[in-house]
């Protein structure tokens, strides 16, 4: 059953805006809330769709207010109609965080392949761009150090991850077809791991676990023997990033067109060790670690090469570690503060 949305800013301004009107699927999560506020910031108009299942309203309790923004609640498996012009779409839905997404593994791959589908109608009814958030998952467990747009990936069809990492794979496949077949105006950004402001406590991921844990006075939990690595990026530089692809039309020459993926991630790769002692260090504790079993299929390696952002986009990141981390820790200290009773995992 389509959902017909015949809302506009009217009730709240008076006016149904007719250019820059941003939808963001997904905007009550943790990328999402941050993009519509820089979205708000530069002047467009913000209708945020989002089914609540990982996102949070207190992550858009101030944009609530904003005469720019709206706020639908709504599955993107169930196709959309808005009566209103849409310019922009960003698809940012879908639970990212391991445990989350593995809950309804099944719903994880509907969201992605339908609900990226419903979104492609909808740009191709509007006319409008469209933006998938996917993910570095699409190369799965890496048989490479550095992971390029051209490198195919490895990864399992058949095991926990796979709901995730294949149901990106299709909806990239969904986004080629639809700029092919209909000409609908893509873009592909293959996010690697982000952190920062506005991440849920419990959201599952290693920064908001070790964060908390070590804010909590408990045990940092270390899966399998911590010499995995990830590439760890800072929220406001991966907005930076998505906007700036979003907004590029032209590519330069002997580069893949705009609307093949771009990786979008900070290159500074850590293993969870080094992770862990950066977070006991800045938050002056010297709380244990606690190793617990790998999950499996988890990837040993991960790390972007960014070349295509920087010569495309004149993209990088940039936020050390180190640095991103605190603003990080301020925003989980606040988020504890006003959950007292909350128990880490
Ligand atoms: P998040 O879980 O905080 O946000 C996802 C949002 O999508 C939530 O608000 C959730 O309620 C909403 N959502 C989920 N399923 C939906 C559905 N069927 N209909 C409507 N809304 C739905 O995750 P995030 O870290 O903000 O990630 C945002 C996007 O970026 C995701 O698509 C994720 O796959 C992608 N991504 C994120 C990272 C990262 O490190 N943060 C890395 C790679 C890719
Ligand atoms: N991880 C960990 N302790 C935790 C949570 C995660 O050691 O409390 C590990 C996890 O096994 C993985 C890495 O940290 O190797 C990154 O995990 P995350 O869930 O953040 O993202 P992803 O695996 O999807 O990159």
């Amino acid at each position: 059953m389509t959902t017909r949305f015949d809302f506009g800013f009217k009730d709240k301004i008076g006016w149904v805006p007719s250019r820059d009107h941003v939808l963001v699927a997904g905007g009550a999560g943790f990328l999402g809330s941050n993009l519509c506020r820089r979205l708000l910031e530069g002047g467009a108009y913000v209708t945020c769709l989002d089914n609540l299942e990982t996102g949070r309203m207190s992550n858009i309790e101030r944009l609530l207010r904003h005469p720019r923004f709206m706020f639908m609640q709504h599955d993107i498996v169930k196709p959309i109609r808005i009566s209103q012009p849409v310019t922009q779409i960003y698809n940012l839905a879908c639970p990212a965080s391991p445990p989350k997404y593995q809950i309804d593994p099944i719903k994880t791959f509907a969201t992605n392949v339908e609900g990226a589908m419903n979104l492609l109608n909808l740009a191709r009814d509007k006319g409008a761009r469209i933006l998938q958030s996917s993910t570095s998952e699409v190369y799965g467990d890496p048989d490479r150090p550095e992971q390029r747009e051209d490198y195919r990936g490895n990864v399992n069809t058949v095991g926990p991850r796979s709901c995730y990492d294949e149901g990106k794979r299709a909806a990239e496949t969904l986004f080629y077809e639809y700029n092919h077949q209909y000409g609908v105006d893509v873009r592909i950004a293959r996010i690697f791991n982000t952190y920062g402001p506005n991440m849920d406590p419990d959201d599952g991921r290693v920064v908001s676990n070790f964060v908390v844990q070590a804010l909590s006075g408990k045990p940092l939990t270390i899966y399998g023997d911590g010499l995995q690595t990830r590439s760890f990026c800072y929220m406001s530089d991966m907005i930076d990033g998505l906007m700036a692809l979003m907004n590029t039309e032209d590519v330069p020459e002997g580069q893949a067109p705009i609307t093949m993926p771009v990786n979008l991630g900070n290159p500074g790769e850590f293993t969870m060790l080094e992770l862990a002692e950066l977070v006991r260090d800045i938050t002056g504790t010297h709380l244990p670690l606690t190793f617990r079993p790998l999950p499996k299929d988890d990837p040993l390696q991960r790390r972007p090469d960014i070349s295509r952002a920087k010569a495309v986009l004149g993209w990088e990141p940039k936020m050390p570690l180190r640095q991103g981390l605190l603003p990080t820790i301020s925003y989980f200290r606040r988020e504890l503060q006003r959950m007292p009773q909350h128990e880490p995992e």
